[in-house]
């Protein structure tokens, strides 16, 4: 007779965990860029204190974020447009 064993993972929790964001990045001007083809986004405004709203002119895109993902963004990025695509 088979015995099934499972162990138990710990949920992830550490931010050290996170994921990197990849729908954005900041450039060192500090100004939000658009990842899939690194142009700069227009803040369109926010929605309950909770989204953030983007818009990427070249892909005519919609992008929310929420203020979190704004904090877990480094500093600078070296983010090329070549890198993007
Ligand atoms: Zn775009």
């Amino acid at each position: 007779m088979a015995v099934a064993t499972t162990t138990k993972v710990a949920p992830t929790t550490s931010r050290a965990m996170m994921p990197p964001v990849a729908t954005v990045f900041r450039s060192p001007d500090g100004d939000l860029h658009h990842a899939r083809c690194a142009s700069r986004m227009d803040f369109m405004g926010g929605r309950a204190g909770l989204e953030l709203d983007f818009y990427c002119l070249t892909c005519c895109e919609h992008v929310t974020v929420t203020p979190y993902v704004l904090s877990r963004l480094p500093e600078t990025a070296t983010f090329t447009r070549a890198r993007a695509r």
